[in-house]
């Protein structure tokens, strides 16, 4: 990525359609925003003037830049770590979408309303509900515009708490994450978007009661000051933040995180600088397979394929399947916290983060036969075997599993076998920026504040007290896309 800003100038949005109008001030209670002619005192560069600057190139900050300059705006994206990608880059399950042509062709039926109520009762029925279906009902059209793109997710898979096979993977069997954050980089790439890397937003700035800007650092410590129409803030979640972890749940402290150093939760302070108003900000996601020594996250397709969990006593504990909070819990409750995740080869094949992220890097165990991998697991052997041979022959003799597990039961049966330790780890805060389905930002009143937007893990609302995976990814493309709408619609009010 390159740090020039010469390099984002784009059609201009304002070319006469748009002029602006004199606005009345609209005041926000209890905020002491910044403006230019305080920002004037202060010796900073002029960073230029924009219709959108959306910030964070994550998952969500790409879609918003991307549509925006598809819609005709002066974009510029702002980064602060040195390449883009955010926790998006690691995400790698899928996207769930509902009624799209690829379930059509299995023959799976579908709707937002079933997607809406497995969402929200995955969320422990804490989402909004508004919210949700908004995501749900969209979440086709994020699939198509992506699939235009050349940004295709046409394997089906299952994941927890979905009636249905929903989750959506690139055919390759590629993690869904890298997959879309290449592909987008590209379509960045083609507009001329080069997301300006090493660049903190810092703060907002705000002209008679709206949006007129971001102040940030750049790399050479220099503060920046963008003007803007509109912002879309698109910084991601908290979970490296162990002060604002402390702040919201301390006991989650020790846990290891997935989450990559940039997730400070900088959106969520700078947009609260403001007067905007959270919502469920204490709801955070551990997710149940977290590899220990590198916080390296196994996807939860792995256990979708056929995986299942065994404790330092050789035996499953839990039907694998359950929701990501529930498996959690039920790993804390076994000898040491920690547990193995257990797979063969067919699995395995079908995912290629396994090579690449644990085999390559020796995070995994790999044996020929059972015996041997109990053996290196370091659990009692034949427990061990004991217990794999007995799920394998239930599943075989369509014998009902013990501990209630009805899906993705696949025999582990093809050699070699594989064995990741693992933990549950910090992984998604699912509170944030409280939003409306047009993403806009509200206050504690619940006005919108006229010219933010918000999008993806920064936002609130949806995912309730537990996020279905695959939720995420769905969340970021729809949301990323609504808040581009709605800012290019709040533009032409200008
Ligand atoms: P989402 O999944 O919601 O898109 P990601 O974690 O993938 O979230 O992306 C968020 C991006 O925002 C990350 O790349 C992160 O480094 C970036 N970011 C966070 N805070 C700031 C900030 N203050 N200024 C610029 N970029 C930021």
């Amino acid at each position: 990525m390159l740090n020039n800003t010469d390099k984002i100038s784009r059609r201009s949005f304002l070319s006469g359609a748009f002029a602006s109008t004199a606005l009345a001030a609209l005041s926000l209670a209890g905020c002491a925003p910044r403006s230019f002619e305080s920002e004037a005192e202060r010796n900073v560069i002029d960073g230029g003037s924009y219709d959108i600057v959306v910030v964070g190139a994550g998952g969500a900050g790409m879609a918003a830049a991307v549509s925006s300059v598809d819609a005709g705006a002066k974009v510029l994206l702002l980064e602060k770590m040195p390449v883009a990608g955010g926790n998006t880059c690691f995400a790698e399950g899928g996207m769930n979408v509902c009624c799209t042509k690829y379930q059509a062709q299995s023959g799976i039926e579908d709707g937002v309303d079933l997607m809406t109520a497995d969402t929200y009762k995955g969320g422990h029925n804490k989402g909004n509900l508004e919210l949700i279906r908004h995501m749900c009902a969209n979440s086709n059209d994020a699939l198509e515009w992506l699939g235009s793109m050349g940004i295709v997710l046409s394997k089906l898979g299952t994941s927890g708490g979905a009636s249905v096979k929903r989750i959506h993977r690139p055919e390759t069997g590629e993690a869904v994450g890298r997959y879309i954050v290449k592909g987008m980089s590209e379509q960045c790439r083609q507009r001329g978007i080069s997301a300006v890397c090493n660049t903190k937003v810092e703060e907002l700035l705000m002209e008679d009661g709206r949006i007129a800007g971001v102040v940030a650092t750049d790399p050479n410590n220099m503060t920046v000051r963008y003007r803007a129409k509109a912002v879309i803030v698109a910084t991601g979640g908290f979970g490296a933040n162990n002060e604002m972890l402390a702040q919201y749940r301390p006991e989650l402290l020790d846990a290891v995180t997935t989450n990559q150093p940039g997730s400070q939760g900088d959106g969520i302070l700078f947009s609260q600088a403001i007067g905007a108003d959270t919502v469920d900000i204490g709801e955070i996601q551990v997710h149940p397979t977290v590899e220990q020594t590198t916080a390296t996250l196994l996807s939860e397709n792995i256990r979708g394929d056929g995986a299942i969990l065994i404790n330092h006593d050789g035996v499953r504990f839990t039907n694998e399947l359950l929701t990501r909070d529930v498996v959690s819990a039920n790993e804390w409750k076994q000898p040491d916290r920690t547990v193995w995740a257990v797979f063969d080869s067919s699995v395995a094949e079908n995912n290629t983060s396994i090579e690449e992220k644990f085999v390559a890097r020796d995070l995994c165990k790999v044996e020929k036969d059972l015996e041997s991998l109990g053996k290196a697991m370091g659990v009692p052997v034949e427990d061990f075997v004991k217990s794999v041979t007995t799920y394998n022959d239930n599943i075989a003799s369509g014998t009902e599993d013990p501990l209630g597990r009805t899906k993705s039961l696949n025999p582990l049966v093809k050699a070699p076998f594989y064995a990741i330790h693992v933990a549950p780890g910090v992984h998604h805060c699912m509170g944030g920026l409280r939003v409306n389905a047009e993403a806009e930002v509200l206050d504690a009143n619940g006005d919108a504040i006229p010219g933010l937007f918000a999008a993806g893990e920064v936002t609130g609302g949806i995912h309730g007290g537990n996020r279905l995976g695959g939720n995420a990814v769905c969340d970021i493309n729809v949301n990323g896309l609504q808040a581009q709408k709605t800012a290019v619609a709040y533009l032409k009010t200008l």
